[in-house]
């Protein structure tokens, strides 16, 4: 009895003089040949041509300013909390007189670390930050050759002041 219907019988007559020779066989092949030489190519010759990268896309990780340029982060802990990868670290630091104009809460990130050995791109970070302070950018993660280069401190993903680039 069959399990399936995809069995297929095998030819056992003697060959042919056309399939002996092979001819019609090459000439079948090369008209396959032929006909996707004309056809859309579906590679791409990167790095010269990228792809479109797909809306819900999530690459390396940026800390946020505010409008001023604070950093946003008030290291709250809930990025690392959510993170089921526990790639994330931070150490937390009271603001100082005089510092407003560098932190937006009373508390900020003094040290902030993700390891991106461990990181999945979940999001998860970013759907939890109260703050809007971390967001996962368009940027694709680059290549390192060691593995200290994969933990990304916060100088590595706190973007640029927006006041200082302007100034540029
Ligand atoms: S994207 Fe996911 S795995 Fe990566 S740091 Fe954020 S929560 Fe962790
Ligand atoms: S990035 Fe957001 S969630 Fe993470 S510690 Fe900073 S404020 Fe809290």
């Amino acid at each position: 009895m069959k399990l399936t219907n995809r069995s297929a019988q095998i030819n056992r007559d003697p060959m042919t003089f056309g399939e002996k020779i092979y001819l019609p066989a090459i000439a079948k092949g090369l008209s396959i040949t032929v006909g996707h030489i004309f056809k859309k190519k579906a590679t791409v010759q990167y790095p010269e041509e990228k792809r479109p990268f797909s809306p819900v896309f999530r690459g390396l990780h940026i800390l946020n300013r505010d409008e001023q340029g604070r950093e946003r982060c008030t290291a709250c802990g809930l990025c690392a909390l959510a993170c089921p990868a526990e790639a994330i670290t931070m150490e937390a630091a009271e603001r100082k007189a005089g510092e407003e104009n560098l932190y937006r809460e009373e508390k900020y990130a003094a040290k902030y670390e993700i390891n991106m050995l461990r990181c999945i791109f979940c999001g998860l970070c970013e759907e939890a930050c109260p703050k809007d302070a971390v967001y996962l950018s368009e940027t694709v993660m680059p290549t390192h050759y060691s593995r200290s280069s994969f933990i990304y401190k916060k100088e590595d993903l706190l973007i640029a002041h927006p006041h200082k680039q302007e100034s540029k």
